[in-house]
């Protein structure tokens, strides 16, 4: 009944280009959003999915 933030899945992207990982959100259609950021600062790389399921406390 309450809504509960802890079972939205999340995940660890890593950037292709620099390295830099990011936690992501895994939306209920399950695309990946990164948190807090649209693009890794680099601008060039993508951002791959390296772990399922990442929990975070
Ligand atoms: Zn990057």
């Amino acid at each position: 009944m309450s809504k509960n933030e802890d079972e939205t899945q999340k995940t660890v992207v890593a950037c292709t280009e620099c390295g830099d990982m990011y936690v992501a959100r895994i939306s209920p259609d399950g695309s990946i959003q990164p948190v807090g950021i649209v693009d890794c600062t680099c601008g060039g790389g993508n951002l791959n999915q390296i772990r399922n399921e990442y929990s975070i406390d």
